[in-house]
């Protein structure tokens, strides 16, 4: 092999700013709404929820944001993060095609997630704000913002979905180790929390849950802060870093992507690997390479596949504004199923939008072949994928595969989010022939749909 495998950045080329998208969007996007008045928020609204740094960024059409010098101090932990060109990968599969991979697993919380959990604790630090609240599912978001919590000395709750909390003790652990609290959701420590606790006191949770009731001791409290692990303009544009990183590390390989993949839950995993590639692409109008961009979501929770481009609330008990976005509906309550950090009801905005332009496809695969997928890797590549990392291999597989049927040498990156080290045990229900390919009901789906709110179009 005389091609490397592996193109490493010095420190010093951390990116200094983040990329937003919002300055080369041919359209813009629709304004998120306040939940009572149905219109525009302003950013006093927010106010209660972030601090203004956030709130700013969150509505900022620069297309450059530099990334304050302490962040970028604290990202020399891990940062650059490596592009691995997947040779052994390549062969496995017979294909023609170049396969290569950023592995966001070697931040300390094993995922991307940190890139913005620290930004965010950062500037929370800096408003003075001493407690953080937020949710999480399997439980990567919380040990990231437990983790940047412990550098700036925030005090971090988590709200943690029941199942996850029950059957992930050593993501709660992980958690606990970096000094945050961690709750099971539903909870009784507030009002959504005891509402559904009295309908139903064995409830499983839900991302959406988790998020209201998170949302709601952040509203009620004055020393307490609200943070989101994905979904938001500014946390999408927290994790542009990826694509900047892997852009420089392409030119260093001479590569330029045909496909860019990622997998999508909120979709910011997704926007740190693609946006940089699409905005050069919208700059260039049609004078640079013109890439395929592809999600990959979980065909029990496809909100970007299955989901209707509409209004709706981004938490179960309606407490958060209106975003449009494809969506489930937020009463949708997924099936189970093992990539936790995918079953969301919804998709960012930003995405959303993305793909209703066309600039972005979107697929839709069942968990029994994103684990074939995922274990064929780890015994090409050695590194065994986080569940939601492997929806981004199997795509990038599929495609390696159609450059192999249609002779092409096709160059395919994708984002390696994460590793599975937490996630074992589903590996372990994979390989005993346990893991089942569970259908979302379609009933149930219809009726969330159908209870999307009434929001009239702007004219
Ligand atoms: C949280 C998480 C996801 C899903 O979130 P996105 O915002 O869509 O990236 C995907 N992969 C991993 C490893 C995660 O921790």
């Amino acid at each position: 092999m005389s091609t490397p495998t592996k193109f490493v950045l010095d420190e010093s080329q951390i990116p200094r700013n983040w990329y937003n998208i919002m300055a080369d969007l041919p359209v813009p996007l629709a304004p998120p709404l306040h939940p009572g008045t149905l219109k525009p928020l302003g950013p006093d609204d927010l106010a209660p929820l972030f601090p203004m740094e956030l709130i700013m960024q969150e509505v900022s059409a620069e297309r450059e944001v530099p990334i304050p010098e302490p962040v970028r101090e604290v990202f020399r932990l891990w940062r650059p993060a490596p592009l691995y060109r997947a040779h052994r990968l390549e062969k496995a599969l017979g294909t023609p095609a170049k396969i290569y991979y950023k592995y966001e697993g070697v931040s300390p919380a094993g995922s991307h997630k940190p890139n913005t959990a620290v930004p965010q604790a950062w500037y929370n630090a800096q408003a003075g704000i001493k407690k953080l609240t937020t949710e999480t599912g399997a439980g990567q978001w919380g040990s990231s913002l437990a983790f940047a919590g412990a550098l700036f000395g925030i005090d971090v709750t988590v709200y943690q979905v029941r199942v996850s909390y029950d059957q992930k003790p050593y993501r709660r652990a992980l958690m606990e180790t970096y000094g945050a609290k961690c709750l099971p959701s539903p909870s009784n420590t507030t009002n959504c929390g005891r509402a559904i606790l009295e309908k139903n006191p064995n409830h499983p949770g839900s991302l959406g849950i988790a998020i209201s009731e998170a949302v709601e001791v952040a509203a009620t409290h004055d020393d307490t802060k609200y943070s989101l692990g994905s979904v938001l303009n500014h946390v999408l544009m927290h994790q542009t870093i990826i694509g900047q990183e892997a852009m420089k590390q392409l030119e260093m390989a001479g590569d330029d992507p045909d496909v860019v993949v990622g997998c999508t839950g909120g979709g910011s995993n997704f926007a740190g690997i693609a946006f940089p590639f699409v905005g050069q692409q919208l700059r260039g109008k049609g004078k640079t390479k013109q890439r395929r961009i592809v999600a990959v979501e979980p065909a029990a929770c496809p909100s970007l596949t299955r989901g209707k481009f509409a209004y709706d609330f981004g938490d179960t008990s309606h407490l958060t504004p209106l975003v449009k976005m494809h969506t489930l509906g937020s009463t949708f309550t997924p099936p189970g199923f093992h990539a936790g950090g995918l079953r969301y009801h919804g998709m960012a905005p930003l995405v959303s939008h993305l793909h209703a332009l066309k600039l972005i496809e979107a697929t839709s695969y069942h968990q029994n072949e994103c684990f074939e997928a995922g274990v064929l890797f780890a015994r090409a590549e050695g590194i065994v994928p986080a569940p939601e990392a492997n929806h981004a291999v199997k795509g990038a597989i599929a495609e390696a595969m159609r450059c192999k049927r249609e002779g092409k040498s096709e160059v395919i990156l994708f984002n390696l989010c994460g590793h599975g080290h937490f996630d074992m045990s589903a590996y372990s229900a994979y390989a005993s022939g346990k893991l089942v390919d569970q259908h979302y009901d379609e009933k149930e789906l219809a009726m969330a749909l159908a209870g999307l709110p009434s929001v009239p179009e702007p004219a």
